[in-house]
């Protein structure tokens, strides 16, 4: 274990990997990753890993946009492979949601996403399969994809490891000393290292992480859970597909399967991040089913695989927590990604890599700086709160 570091990222998750990798990629120095478990053992490693950009504010969008180059071109942006899939993304919308999916649309155009209008006949084109009763519209972006959640991560990881970053799993993090308002070393399950730059990525427990430095933070969580379904012979290709009407989204999954979970507008469902059930739950998996067999009757002869249930970690306007500390020298969160999290993870680690490296970022993070809502800038959507951003 070493004993100093230039920098110590706490927690293994997309956001640490990120920032490491990034940091590695600038030569900051020796860059100490610690991961209680493994890496992308948490959120991470469940996420359904859709990488979309169909948001309404300039840095998240900036973000998404950044991070479609990066997992369009993810051996020379990324170092190696991340199990991309280019699929497109429908959104369907009934007469309920149709007046926000013009909004939005109006702020992608706004910002260049290339998500355009589509009618219902265009959508039977890109999945005859569905039953399109109530839809009036939907919107299409041609370059979303999903990712291997746990690929990219170790990807981040292995490829930086010969310039100086070190990642150790099993070691936990379990404060952070700080000395006369600075960042001075982090006390780990293996002793303590010394080092004046911490970043804090531990995800759901990013706030007991920065509580050690004597940083406070407002976050919640919600257990999430996906399925994979074998789908039937025949069933045809099909989009990532956000369906608020049916209050699902669903996607392929490889070849052959399928994987969904609940989506927009779905309550949050609160749970104990020490002691929560990792399997999916009857009750959520019915809704889940009944959602997909309402949108594509055919799915009622899919075969279930597996499921799951882990965590978002949200903020007081779903959108995360990055950048320095401002009462803490050498501190900087990055935490809180809710279910953004996962594509927004690359480009916010390498545009926080630059400013921690002292270079002017690629993306200027200060709309998510943790003082944002202390100061009265929390983030707005056309969606209201929740996980649409
Ligand atoms: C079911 C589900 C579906 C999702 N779908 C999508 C999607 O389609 N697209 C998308 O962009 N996002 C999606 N998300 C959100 C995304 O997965 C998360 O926002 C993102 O993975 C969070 O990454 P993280 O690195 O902040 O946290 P995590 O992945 O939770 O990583 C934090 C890590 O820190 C470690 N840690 C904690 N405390 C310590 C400590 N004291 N010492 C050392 N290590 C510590 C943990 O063990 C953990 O591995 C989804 C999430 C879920 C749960």
């Amino acid at each position: 274990m070493d004993r100093t570091a230039d920098a110590v990222i706490i927690g293994g998750g997309i956001m640490g990997a990120s920032v490491g990798h990034f940091l590695a990629r600038r030569g900051f120095g020796r860059v100490v990753l610690l991961e209680k478990r493994s890496l992308a053992a948490v959120s991470t490693g469940h996420s359904a890993a859709n990488v979309r950009c169909s948001y309404s504010n300039p840095v998240t969008v900036a973000l998404a946009l950044r991070a479609f180059e990066m997992f369009e071109h993810d051996r020379d942006e990324l170092g190696g492979p991340t199990g991309f899939r280019r699929t497109g993304q429908v959104i369907l919308f009934g007469d309920a949601h149709v007046e926000i999916g013009r909004q939005v649309l109006e702020s992608e155009r706004a910002h260049d996403t290339g998500t355009r209008e589509i009618g219902v006949d265009e959508i039977r084109e890109l999945a005859p399969q569905f039953d399109l009763e109530g839809v009036v519209m939907g919107t299409y972006q041609a370059r979303s994809g999903y990712a291997d959640p746990v690929l990219t991560t170790r990807t981040l990881v292995e490829e930086a490891k010969d310039r100086q970053l070190v990642a150790y799993e099993g070691v936990g993090a379990r404060g952070i000393r700080t000395e006369s308002g600075r960042v001075a070393g982090v006390e780990t399950d293996d002793g303590e290292i010394a080092t004046h730059v911490v970043v804090n990525a531990a995800g759901p427990w990013g706030g007991r992480i920065g509580n050690s430095a004597g940083v406070t933070s407002s976050v919640q969580w919600s257990r999430e859970s996906d399925l994979i379904l074998r789908l039937p012979e025949n069933f045809g290709t099909f989009p990532i597909v956000a369906d608020p009407a049916c209050h699902i989204y669903f996607r392929p999954q490889g070849d052959g399967s399928l994987l969904a979970g609940l989506d927009y507008p779905k309550p949050v469902e609160p749970l104990n991040i020490d002691d929560y059930d990792p399997n999916l739950d009857a009750a959520t998996r019915g809704k889940i089913e009944d959602g997909l067999h309402r949108r594509a009757p055919a799915l009622r002869d899919a075969e279930f695989e597996r499921g799951w249930a882990s965590i978002y970690t949200i903020t007081d306007d779903w959108h995360p927590l990055v950048g320095s500390e401002p009462d803490v020298e050498g501190l900087y969160s990055c935490y809180g990604g809710s279910g953004h999290g996962f594509k927004l993870g690359p480009p916010i680690g390498e545009s926080l890599a630059q400013i921690i490296a002292g270079e002017k970022p690629g993306i200027d993070l200060h709309p998510l700086r943790p003082t944002r809502f202390a100061e009265g800038e929390p983030f707005t959507s056309p969606w209201g709160a929740g996980n649409r951003g």
